[in-house]
């Protein structure tokens, strides 16, 4: 998310001059991870009309060419590789604030933008959407104070610290594929068409699937990549790999609020190796990691590293809550998988690509809304990344 993203005036633009002022528009969307559908739902909420083409649905099934159903989809800012300019954080605070939306809490202060969904906003359970009471271990001594202090200390919920090595707070974890499933169904309308299928370029897609679109958004992903038209070399796959195990005693379902359920360390990087677990609410699994390899294409599992994350956990695992000690301590692996995560050299791309016509002025293609490339963040700034969609979208369509 370039800053010059954010640089576009009202003045600039009167895209639909032959619409009038909230006029609803034909838009289409490709790709359907977390950064399509939630678009997609913020859309329609607003009235639009919206078709989804997209390889992928990862709720029904998963590939390794579609991150959002590996993700362990917990809202935990990497800080090290984002900062103030990119609005990383901004989106983050969003998404925080929305989700609380989702679940219900009252207490929360929302800004104006987030507002605009309040009545809209679907309420999840427990299961779908948890707070989960999490540790984040520093484990070394070169740790910055950045990282020390995080900015999203007063985002998070009950941020405390233990030592100075130690800090708990309470944090959203989301069961990836049954939020997506749960998000769409309650948005889905006759405004939504879906339509299965591979789209080689921008204008091929907009030819075959949606002839009057209005607008795209391109939420492809990884598959920035290999769209002809858009074929942005920029974006890399950060390789992840996981392991998921079982739960090895039914209280672990029921965990309290102040248990011990997911754990971050941070520091002790081995090459591209990290170490957290994830207790999923939903279910008896709970999901170990991981790897951020950058430019790794590999979706094969790397034996040595699953036995290095197995390590890695159970050396941190006293930090757990017993029940998850245990599980950890002996594991039994359910599955271990590999998610590609779109990646994205200097930030992700979220911006704004005028019409483009050829020389006798038919237009080839309309204007394109670029959102692609959140790497290891993209549940965490989905609603931000919707929000800000929206604003571009109100903006261009203002005729002033
Ligand atoms: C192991 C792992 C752990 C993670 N943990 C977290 C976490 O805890 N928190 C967090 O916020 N994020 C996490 N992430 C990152 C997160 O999963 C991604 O940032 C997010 O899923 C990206 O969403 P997306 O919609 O941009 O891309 P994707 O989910 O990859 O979706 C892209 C979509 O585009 C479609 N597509 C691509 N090309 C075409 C084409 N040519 N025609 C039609 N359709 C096309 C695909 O089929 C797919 O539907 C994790 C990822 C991994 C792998």
């Amino acid at each position: 998310m370039n800053a010059s993203s954010f640089k576009t005036s009202r003045n600039d633009y009167k895209i639909y001059e032959n619409k009038q002022e909230n006029q609803t528009l034909d838009i289409l969307i490709i790709g359907a991870g977390v950064i399509g559908i939630t678009i997609a739902c913020a859309l329609l909420s607003k009235g639009h009309r919206v078709k989804i083409v997209t390889r992928d649905l990862p709720f029904e099934e998963r590939s390794e060419q579609c991150a959002s159903p590996w993700a362990g989809a917990i809202w935990y800012p990497f800080e090290d590789e984002w900062n103030e300019t990119c609005k990383q954080s901004y989106f983050e605070k969003q998404t925080f604030e929305v989700m609380q939306r989702m679940k219900g809490d009252t207490n929360v202060k929302l800004d104006y933008l987030s507002q605009r969904f309040q009545d809209n906003l679907p309420i999840f359970s427990d299961d779908i959407l948890a707070y989960s009471r999490t540790r984040r271990v520093l484990d070394q001594d070169r740790i910055s104070e950045t990282l020390k202090i995080p900015w999203w200390k007063d985002v998070v919920v009950n941020f405390c610290e233990i030592d100075e090595r130690v800090q708990d707070f309470t944090t959203f974890s989301l069961q990836p594929t049954e939020y997506l499933k749960r998000l769409l169904d309650h948005y889905k309308c006759d405004r939504l068409t879906f339509h299965r299928g591979t789209a080689s370029s921008l204008a091929r897609a907009k030819e075959q699937f949606l002839p009057n679109a209005d607008l795209i958004i391109n939420a492809s992903g990884l598959g920035a990549r290999y769209l002809a038209d858009v074929n942005d070399k920029l974006v890399m796959p950060i390789r992840g790999q996981t392991i998921v195990i079982k739960k090895q005693s039914a209280l672990e379902v029921n965990q309290g609020d102040d248990q011990i359920q997911s754990l971050f360390v941070e520091g002790t990087r081995d090459g591209h190796d990290m170490i957290y677990v994830i207790s999923r609410a939903d279910s008896d699994e709970i999901l170990l990691g991981g790897s951020a390899e950058p430019d790794s294409f590999s979706t094969l599992p790397d034996k040595d590293q699953i036995q290095r994350i197995i390590q890695g956990t159970k050396q941190y695992s006293h930090h757990l809550c017993a029940d998850l000690q245990k599980s950890i301590t002996d594991p039994s692996i359910i599955h271990t998988g590999v998610g590609l995560r779109p990646g994205r050299k200097g930030g992700p791309r979220l911006d704004w690509q005028e019409e483009k016509k050829d020389i006798n002025g038919k237009q080839i293609l309309p204007p394109v809304i670029h959102a692609y490339g959140s790497g290891k963040t993209g549940f965490q700034v989905s609603w931000g990344v919707a929000i800000e969609v929206m604003r571009m979208v109100e903006e261009h369509t203002m005729v002033s």
